[in-house]
């Protein structure tokens, strides 16, 4: 257990830092101006050619993220214009599939 010097269990929160990417750190549990400050590493530092490669993986990550969250829009919309499409040519009534024209 840490102590941080008001006297509080610390927190664990993770870095997103360029250099500390997913590192993670104790810290005050009391936010802003009424905490302490208090900031310590959970691990000891790694070397540099591993944080190079985290900070990387780290950017990766979120560019993937990015990467799904517009293909995902993109998959919606297809789905959508397909789904009007078919109600332009088939209509269901009485859950017979009637094509229009
Ligand atoms: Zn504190």
């Amino acid at each position: 257990m840490v102590i941080c010097r008001c006297g509080f269990q610390t927190v664990i929160r993770t870095s997103h830092t360029d250099a500390n990417p997913g590192r993670q750190f104790h810290c005050c549990p009391r936010q802003g101006t009424r905490g302490c400050g208090f900031v310590a590493w959970v691990i000891p530092p790694i070397c540099p050619m591993c944080s190079e490669l985290l900070a990387k993986l780290d950017r990766t990550t979120s560019m993937n993220e990015d990467v799904g969250r517009k293909l995902f829009a993109e998959k919606k919309k297809t789905e959508s214009s397909i789904f009007h499409k078919l109600d332009e040519v088939f209509h269901i009534h009485n859950d017979q599939v009637i094509r229009c024209n």
